[in-house]
């Protein structure tokens, strides 16, 4: 199929990730307007004015993680919900956070339509995290900070791993990738990115 072809030829090499995003189908996650472009290896606009990221960033922002199934992922920017979707397939639990109670609300509805039943979606501000279920053995924030958010930090397991883009929203910026170690954190640079702004508190709808 052209979409895993695509997706291959842009690195998403990973066997685990790849047939997740076989498994996962993208089009409930575009729906409106934009539907026919749902395997297009391009981002989309969704409700609230976000996106759902391009699909070879979301395979790559996945193999980045490298998680293991028994993982509980936190994921700061549910979107339309499908980068969640993906990590479902490749760990135990994931939580998912955005600041807009109607995108997770939509979210919600897919996942249960979906049967995927170890996600679990909630409105919040996720700079701060989800303290009450940390730590977490891997962190993915989708949306753009200008520095790794410090509760995040303290809320991966050593050993854990966080990917998240940084840099300024109106720019370029670089996907990077902090492992946690005994000693403190590692950071490394992956790719360039454009995501949407992390926003502080929460949105009105
Ligand atoms: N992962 C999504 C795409 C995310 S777009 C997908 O697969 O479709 C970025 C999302 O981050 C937006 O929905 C936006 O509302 C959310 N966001 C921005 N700042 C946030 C914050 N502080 N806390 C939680 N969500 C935030």
């Amino acid at each position: 199929m052209q979409f895993l072809f695509t997706l291959r030829q842009r690195g998403v090499t990973n066997a685990r990730v790849l047939t997740a995003m076989e498994t996962i189908d993208r089009a409930p996650f575009v729906r409106g307007t934009f539907s026919e472009r749902s395997y297009d290896d391009t981002p989309l606009p969704i409700a609230c004015g976000q996106t759902i990221s391009q699909p070879s960033v979301v395979g790559l922002m996945s193999q980045a993680l490298e998680i293991e199934p028994r993982h509980k992922v936190l994921e700061v920017g549910t979107g339309s919900g499908y980068q969640a979707a993906i990590l479902s397939q490749l760990c135990r639990r994931v939580y998912t956070v955005d600041r807009h109670a109607s995108l997770v609300r939509e979210a919600r509805a897919i996942f249960e339509a979906m049967d995927l039943t170890n996600i679990t979606a909630i409105t919040a501000d996720g700079s701060f995290g989800l303290p009450d279920q940390a730590p977490f053995d891997r962190i993915l924030v989708t949306a753009a900070a200008e520095d790794p958010p410090g509760p995040l930090l303290a809320q991966l397991a050593v050993g854990g791993i966080m990917v998240l883009p940084v840099g300024q929203s109106d720019m370029v910026q670089s996907l990077i990738r902090v492992r946690r170690t005994d000693a403190g954190f590692d950071y490394e640079e992956l790719l360039p990115v454009r995501f949407v702004p992390l926003l502080e508190g929460l949105g009105q709808d």
